[in-house]
């Protein structure tokens, strides 16, 4: 990949987008259409299909044909594997262009895109086509005179509702496992960020998926998600974003067919930074990516700087140093190392828990402003807070944009109070080279991941999964599998 093959695809118009229903590309049934703004100039980048309520049943209807049809959910595990191989390597093929396509959408800096994207969905879908003909049942211990044999069988439906960071990798996260485990799919994107799917359903249709086991629905969360998240025959929902949402979607599910919802969603991740850490300058350099990559649009970006107090002076100001010296510009110049914030509103709410922020007393080292407004999108200075009061809103509410809030600590147990004392769970990173520490800290810390001495990691191998109000479930790895799968118990009486 290089500069001249993106500037290629920068300027190239996007077709007016449909929905994606049954193995073709269709109209909204009333015929409804939203414009899509790109986040890197403002502009109008194409229209899209606003799907409602009929859609969505038009698109369970399709993947529950399909489904019982059985040329996907009875097909054998190693016949869904080949197809899946072949999804991963049209991704790859394509992958410059569904980079700069997604980046055009929701304005991600190339140069992450298209590891985080294409490169990690083709990743997905050869990881679980990978994994899924290596899945056995079980022989249960029982007693000799009957045989308790352990099916796993698809669940059925799987609804798949996907935020605006990050389409594709968080998407891919549940489709691939559940389109493996033999089950149908319906997701509904973002609104704002929905072109990469309608991309990679085609490319499933082109890879050989039979009609109507892939189906992507755009519209309004509070319509199209609804439907889904409503809908009687869905029989499992996979979500990621906000907990606001979350909290519908078990409401939806306790008010329908009591479908299993899993949630992947906020968090205010603690950061924690030792005296005793091997690297400093190391720590501060990725306390400062661990927030602003992506403008901070990350689920688990460290965005709570726990600094110990002896260091902690120093430690703000290198952080600060970093973060000041990150370079801003168009997202898709490879050189960028943090991108656009996704919308006008999304810009709007970070700029106002700025204001809250100073309000509280709080005091500001670096940016809190909009830039780069010349060029028409939404852009904002990495920003950092100092002197945070852990109970301030700065420190309790997830801003999801590039604010970095940092508080000193007197001592690990402080440390570990501070850090569990929000309502989330996502992630967390700890800096010491003192081993018993760093083990006493995974332990103490209350969330689903814990760093030590790094921050961030991309591997599929790991779980991906919060505690508290951060949600339930686990994307990646192997255990991502069990939420599309049922065990089916047989008694044989020998
Ligand atoms: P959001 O909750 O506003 O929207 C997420 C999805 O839900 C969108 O597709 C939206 O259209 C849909 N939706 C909205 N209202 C709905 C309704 N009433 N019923 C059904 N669906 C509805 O989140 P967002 O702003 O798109 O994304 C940001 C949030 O996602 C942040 O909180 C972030 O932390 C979270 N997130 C979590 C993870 C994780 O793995 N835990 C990863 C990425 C993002």
């Amino acid at each position: 990949m290089d500069q001249i093959q993106i500037d290629q695809l920068r300027g190239l118009s996007v077709p007016e987008q449909g929905l994606f229903i049954d193995g073709k590309t269709c109209k909204a049934l009333k015929g409804g259409t939203r414009d899509v703004v790109s986040p890197l100039d403002g502009t109008i980048l194409t229209r899209l299909a606003e799907a409602e309520e009929n859609d969505i049943d038009l698109a369970v209807a399709s993947a529950r044909a399909s489904f019982d049809r059985g040329s996907w959910s009875k097909a054998a595990p190693a016949e869904r594997k080949k197809v899946m191989h072949r999804i991963a390597d049209l991704i790859e093929k394509n992958a410059l262009e569904l980079a700069v396509l997604g980046v055009r959408d929701n304005g991600t800096e190339i140069s992450m895109a298209i590891k985080a994207e294409p490169g990690s969905a083709a990743n997905t879908f050869r990881y679980y086509g990978e994994l899924i003909d290596k899945v056995y049942g079980e022989i249960a211990p029982t007693t000799g005179s009957v045989l308790g044999l352990i099916h796993h069988e698809p669940v059925g439906i799987v609804g798949v509702i996907v935020p605006w960071n990050f389409p594709m990798m968080i998407g891919a996260w549940k489709i691939a496992p559940a389109l493996a485990a033999g089950n149908s799919v319906v997701v509904k994107p973002a609104e704002v960020a929905s072109l990469t799917l309608l991309r990679l359903a085609e490319i499933c249709s082109e890879a050989g998926l039979p009609p109507g086991v892939f189906n992507v629905v755009t519209g309004q969360g509070s319509v199209v998600g609804a439907a889904l998240g409503l809908h009687n025959d869905v029989d499992v929902l996979a979500f990621t974003g906000s907990g606001a949402v979350g909290r519908k979607l078990l409401e939806y599910s306790a008010r329908s067919n009591l479908k299993r919802v899993y949630l992947e969603l906020g968090g205010k991740s603690p950061n924690i930074v030792f005296a005793d850490a091997p690297d400093l300058d190391q720590a501060a350099k990725m306390a400062a990516y661990g927030i602003f990559r992506n403008s901070g649009q990350v689920c688990v970006a460290g965005s709570r700087l726990l600094v110990e107090r002896a260091i902690h002076g120093d430690f703000a100001r290198k952080v600060t140093e970093f973060a000041s010296k990150m370079r801003l510009g168009d997202p898709l110049d490879l050189n960028t190392e943090a991108g656009a914030i996704v919308s006008g509103d999304q810009l709007s709410k970070n700029l106002e828990f700025v204001t809250r922020a100073k309000a509280e007393g709080a005091s500001l080292l670096t940016g809190g402003t909009r830039i780069r407004e010349e060029t028409g999108g939404f852009f904002m200075a990495p920003t950092v807070f100092d002197q945070v009061a852990p109970d301030s809103v700065i420190a309790q509410e997830e801003v999801f944009g590039p604010v970095l809030a940092i508080t000193p600590f007197e001592d690990e147990a402080a440390a570990v109070r501070i850090a569990n004392s929000t309502i989330y769970g996502l992630a967390s990173g700890v800096w010491t080279s003192n081993l018993s520490r760093a083990h006493r800290m995974v332990r103490a810390i209350r969330a689903g991941v814990v760093h030590v001495n790094t921050y961030g990691g991309p591997d599929i191998t790991v779980p991906l999964g919060g505690v508290g109000q951060s949600g339930n479930g686990h994307d990646k790895s192997p255990h991502a599998l069990e939420k599309f799968l049922n065990l089916k118990s047989a008694w044989i009486q020998l």
